[in-house]
């Protein structure tokens, strides 16, 4: 069995409370590794790190083109490692092979863009409006930040946080999900190798209420960037507040994938398959709102069960496994809860319903579908966060946004149209972060991703993310000559 360290100062060290964690594989049930428990010291070790590496030594002094030098170079060893790391998450987080690879693959262009993007960020000069002043505006490191990542997709939150935030020049502690660790502790290697500085990327893990709670607590760090539910989301918004940290919350939603009567009947119930069965339902993205248009609904559903009911399970290693377990032993019990739910506030399950059995481990539950689902039930307002869709008619367009948007989640949602004005109309109505026309759960590191409402505060990816690691600083000059000026008036 493989015991993790943490990663602090550039090496890898014990816990100092001496305590570790236990790693499930998913799939067999099996414990594979164990992690560090982290404790409050071990967090302010690598708090103290990240702060000497941002104030004292090479990372402080170096260029924002130094440092994007070296973040390309990461880039290619995060490629060059893509598929030891997805093996890595696999085992840890029993997501397919397939998607997980997908990401690694993907995963370098958040490296090599904000690596491009470190040294275009540019104050600017202002027209001052004040008699022989001249002002200017730059933009600096926040300050340490501290990253909080859930277990669906640990290295792309890897990427989406901690590329931004080195692009700024910025140091940063990451406790990843006490459930899927592994991969984490194994990239921070890679950034010794491309060279970064000792203290510039530390990891410490343990539990969330613990570990995650002393470093959002920790007074030398200035912001928390976290993924993870919106209870603990608003938790840590909370708590964050006492020592005035920034905050960056992805969050959770109850996504709405919206069916129109004229859109491509075919690929609509792949993009309602792909938004609901895809990494087991477990995606903050999940469409788990499927609403259809009352003329084809019948139809469709048919269309979307036929689909569903040819999803394999099995080993997510096999690139012919369509449906993976449920990650944790928690999320398991709260899948089969709340298809309790669904049956007992009156849904019609025409899908799965039930745990499947025909896999090791016993985190396996079938893909399952309701119909007769209202707005009202809970099934249709509570993210369930596993392959459970819940199918809602609507008569028009009115109806449509009216039901999309009865819900306090706002992070994603998809449009099926053929109607390029109805596209147009329906997507502008829609309270998300993202909005799908014709397709589900695309990503792009050049695509301002987060939620809006419940959903979450701040953006990840494309340009606007790294705003998020920056503070403006305006420095006004004088250079008048002459006696000073009357020192009781504001200038
Ligand atoms: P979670 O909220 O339980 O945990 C997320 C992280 O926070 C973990 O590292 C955990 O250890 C830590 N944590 C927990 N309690 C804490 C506390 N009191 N103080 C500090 N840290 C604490 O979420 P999860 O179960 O790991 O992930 C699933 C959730 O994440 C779902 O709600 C999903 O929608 C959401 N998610 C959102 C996005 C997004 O980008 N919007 C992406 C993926 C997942």
């Amino acid at each position: 069995m493989k015991t993790y360290q943490h990663f602090i100062d550039g090496q890898y060290v014990d816990p100092l409370g001496g305590k570790w964690l236990d790693t499930v594989n998913p799939y067999s049930g099996e414990v594979w590794a164990r992690i560090p428990d982290g404790c409050e010291r071990d967090v302010d070790r690598a708090v103290q790190a990240a702060r000497r590496a941002m104030t004292e030594g090479p990372y402080a002094k170096m260029t924002p083109t130094q440092r994007g030098k070296l973040m390309v170079r990461l880039a290619e060893l995060v490629a060059a490692n893509a598929e030891r790391l997805a093996e890595v998450e696999v085992r840890d987080n029993g997501k397919l092979y397939s998607e997980m690879k997908g990401q690694l693959d993907y995963h370098p262009e958040w490296w090599r863009y904000y690596g491009g993007l470190a040294d275009k960020v540019e104050g600017a000069v202002m027209p001052v409006d004040k008699p022989d002043h001249f002002g200017f505006t730059t933009h600096e490191p926040i300050g340490v930040v501290g990253a909080l990542t859930a277990w669906n997709s640990p290295l792309l939150f890897v990427a989406w946080k901690c590329a931004p935030a080195i692009a700024a020049g910025c140091a940063v502690v990451i406790k990843p999900s006490e459930f899927a660790s592994a991969s984490t502790l194994e990239f921070a290697a890679l950034t010794k190798e491309a060279g970064f500085p000792d203290g510039v990327f530390n990891v410490v893990t343990g539990l969330g209420a613990s570990t995650g709670s002393a470093l959002v607590d920790h007074p030398d760090v200035a912001k928390i960037t976290f993924t993870g539910s919106d209870v603990t989301g608003a938790r840590i918004y909370a708590q964050a507040a006492k020592t005035m940290k920034r905050v960056t919350l992805e969050l959770g939603g109850k996504s709405p994938n919206i069916v129109f009567a004229d859109c491509d009947l075919d690929k609509a119930a792949a993009g309602a398959i792909s938004g609901i069965f895809a990494a087991t339902g477990q995606t903050c993205i999940a469409g788990s709102r499927l609403l259809v248009q009352n003329s084809i609904r019948e139809d469709f559903i048919e269309r979307v069960a036929k689909l569903g009911a040819t999803a394999r399970r099995g080993d997510p290693m096999k690139p012919d496994t369509n449906i993976g377990p449920v990650t944790t032993p928690p999320q398991y019990r709260k899948v089969l809860d709340y298809i309790d739910i669904a049956r007992k506030e009156g849904a019609r399950c025409i899908l799965g319903g039930k745990p499947a059995t025909d896999q090791p481990g016993g985190q396996f539950v079938e893909p399952t579908i309701f119909v007769d689902v209202t707005p009202q039930m809970r099934i249709a307002r509570e993210e369930v966060f596993g392959p459970v869709l819940s199918v809602i008619g609507f008569e028009d367009e009115a109806e449509a946004i009216r039901i999309a948007n009865d819900t306090i989640y706002g992070l994603a949602a998809g449009i099926w149209t053929e109607n390029i004005g109805r596209a147009m109309r329906v997507s502008k109505a829609i309270k998300a972060g993202t909005v799908w026309v014709n397709t589900y759960r695309s990503i792009s590191y050049l695509m301002p991703f987060g939620g809006m409402k419940h959903s979450g505060i701040g953006r990840e990816s494309g340009i606007e993310s790294i705003r998020g690691y920056l503070e403006t600083k305006s420095t006004l000059i004088s250079y008048a000559e002459g006696a000073p000026a009357n020192p009781f008036v504001m200038r």
